[in-house]
């Protein structure tokens, strides 16, 4: 048998450095962290070799005493708080005093530092080599602030260095690290250097425009331009921020941010109810985009879940579930043609089509519209004396449709007036500035499914008996979420009650959903309310069936429609919620204005 020992200060920093430091680019959220902790506007970062030569953090903060400098690298010492009651109204990114600690012991650490005290004259450093402290703390040069250099990490812990990946798979994390800060306080000025290269320099963004350049010098121009604004007020919580276009989808979720008090944080339960808010929405397989911060009172939720603090724990997680997707999904539902053609201009100007970014069909309308829109193949030739929109009558429609066109008392119509239809799939229409085309089939489809949608909703869920109760074995935390959740899930069309311990009898279903598999369903639901502390599986299961309802219901392709009939169908299309997708989250619409066409044909140039 083995003897029990106290491990020594050194081992156990490095122990704690195994949580918290687990990379570069961990060294520098830390760091940053600091900065912005001490009040710091203005931080520089300087990054070599992909961190594992240096990383610098250089900041203009209160900085540090010179008494305090020693303590500021030993285990558990920190300013932040000094008490339990602290902790649980705390508003700085750190509180747990281990950060320089725990780096200083895998690392060569510099710490200089000037207070802006009167009479605290010079400035002063202390240094550690990754071994036990006995800092020694030496006169330096340095303005009002704090620098903190970190060279060589990992040097005496090889295994670790072992899982290091290439200098630019180390520094791309660091840049990700930064930007994410970088969003998170517009106030601050950042920049970023590696190997002496300027990657990043953002000035403090005062104005709401300053700030969305911000957004769209970190996330790129076609977020921006592709996203609506939110801000929204609850119980005590406020959600403001940026939200793509169901249109803008992203193949990987890599563009989500969210804050929680200015904190990054992950969480399945905000990813699910973002996720839910576009389920009727987004294109399958697709993510959202978004940048969004969530304020709530700092006893609403617990910070101190995970070392990296990257998590976070909501006191109340239905209120805040049911915040998020309420508001996002009315954001969403509200997002118009106009909206879109506004995203569509922009796009216009930054040489992008819209859609752009949808990596689906139609995306490229626009950047190769030459072989879209090309009139020079045989079968096209007809144009003007084509089969279609030729009669008499469609031309007295045509002249009519151009009349109300020009008619300038007259306002046109986001999705303007049509002018004929394409090969009996496409609406082309003209509005005040270009060409509109919608796909018949897909906008049809949308409208009906809404409409479908809203009379459910009106009639309320119709319940219907089984004939025999289903009686299904659950665990008895289920069993338990069930009996207390009764209530709830009545209000979703489910009657069901606790049979025994881990049992329930499902007495009645909602009845649109005769044909589904109850069972699966009752257990994914109250997994769901378990875990989010709300379920729409139910609604979802409910949506599939209208969709595909609709999708019967509505036009199907190669059926001639007159004028009147393609201008109501646009103005449906305008007053409907959601319709610039189809009920799988493809486009129903897309634009092209008049001055991409002149650009198309050279004109000007
Ligand atoms: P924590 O941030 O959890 O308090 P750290 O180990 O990261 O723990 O830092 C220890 C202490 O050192 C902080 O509480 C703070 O007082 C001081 N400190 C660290 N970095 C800075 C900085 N850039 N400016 C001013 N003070 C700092
Ligand atoms: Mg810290």
């Amino acid at each position: 048998m083995k003897r029990i020992t106290v491990l020594s200060q050194r081992l156990s920093n490095q122990i704690a450095a195994g949580e918290v430091v687990e990379r570069p680019a961990s060294v520098i959220k830390e760091l940053m962290e600091n900065s912005l902790d001490a009040g710091a506007d203005r931080l520089e970062i300087d990054v070599e070799q992909g961190g594992t030569k240096l990383l610098r953090v250089r900041d203009n903060g209160a900085g540090i005493h010179k008494q305090d400098l020693a303590l500021a690298l030993s285990r558990h010492a920190t300013s932040k708080i000094a008490e339990l009651s602290d902790l649980e109204n705390i508003r700085s990114l750190g509180f747990r005093g281990e950060a320089l600690a725990s780096i200083s012991s895998v690392s060569r650490l510099k710490l200089t530092s000037k207070t802006g005290e009167a009479g605290d004259g010079s400035a002063w450093r202390v240094a550690a080599e990754g071994q036990e402290m006995e800092a020694q703390v030496a006169p330096a040069a340095h303005p009002q602030g704090t620098t903190v250099e970190v060279r060589d990490l990992f040097f005496n812990t090889p295994a670790r260095k072992k899982f290091l990946k290439t200098e630019k798979t180390e520094f791309t994390r660091i840049d990700e690290i930064v930007k994410r800060i970088a969003l998170s306080r517009f106030d601050v000025q950042f920049t970023l250097n590696h190997n002496q290269r300027a990657i990043h320099k953002l000035l403090a963004a005062k104005t709401e425009q300053e700030q969305q350049r911000r957004v769209g010098l970190v996330c790129g121009p076609a977020f921006v331009e592709n996203s609506v604004f939110v801000d929204m007020d609850g119980p005590e919580l406020r959600l403001r921020g940026w939200v793509s276009l169901p249109t803008f989808s992203r193949s990987q979720a890599d563009l989500q941010y969210f804050y929680v008090n200015g904190r990054i944080i992950r969480d399945k339960l905000v990813t699910h109810a973002i996720r839910q808010a576009y389920r009727d929405v987004l294109f399958h397989g697709r993510h959202p985009a978004y940048v969004l911060y969530l304020e709530l009172a700092p006893g609403a939720v617990d910070v101190n879940v995970h070392p990296t603090k990257h998590e976070v724990r909501f006191r109340d997680s239905r209120l805040v579930h049911d915040f998020l997707f309420s508001s996002l999904h009315k954001a969403l539902a509200k997002i118009t043609p106009t909206d879109q053609l506004a995203a569509a201009d922009s796009n216009l100007h930054s040489g992008a089509a819209f859609g752009s970014s949808y990596a689906g069909s139609g995306a490229d309308f626009g950047g190769g519209a030459q072989s879209h829109l090309s009139l020079s193949e045989p079968t096209r030739q007809s144009y003007g004396t084509g089969s279609h929109g030729s009669g008499p009558a469609a031309i007295q429609q045509q002249l009519a449709a151009y009349a109300r066109l020009n008619a300038d008392d007259d306002e046109v119509p986001p999705l303007g007036y049509a002018i004929a239809q394409l090969h009996g799939i496409y609406i082309l229409a003209q509005n005040q500035e270009g060409l509109i085309v919608v796909d018949m089939h897909a906008a049809h489809e949308r409208i009906t499914y809404e409409r479908m949608k809203q009379a459910c909703q009106n009639e309320e869920l119709k319940m219907q008996p089984l004939l025999v109760p289903l009686s299904i074995a659950v665990s008895a935390a289920e069993a338990e979420c069930a009996e207390s959740q009764r209530q709830m899930l009545l209000q979703l069309g489910i009657e069901l009650e606790r049979a025994a311990t881990e049992s329930i009898i499902v007495r009645q279903i909602p009845s649109i959903l005769r044909d589904a598999d109850i069972e699966q369903l009752v257990r994914d639901v109250l997994s769901d309310v378990l875990e989010y502390g709300s379920s729409d599986r139910i609604q979802a299961h409910q949506d599939e069936l209208l969709s595909t309802m609709a999708c019967h219901g509505s036009v199907r392709a190669n059926r001639q429609l007159s004028i009147p009939e393609m201008n109501a169908l646009l103005r449906d299309m305008e007053a409907t919620e959601r319709s610039g997708q189809c009920n799988h989250g493809r486009p129903t619409w897309v634009y092209q204005s008049l001055d991409e066409l002149d650009k198309l044909f050279l004109r000007g140039q």
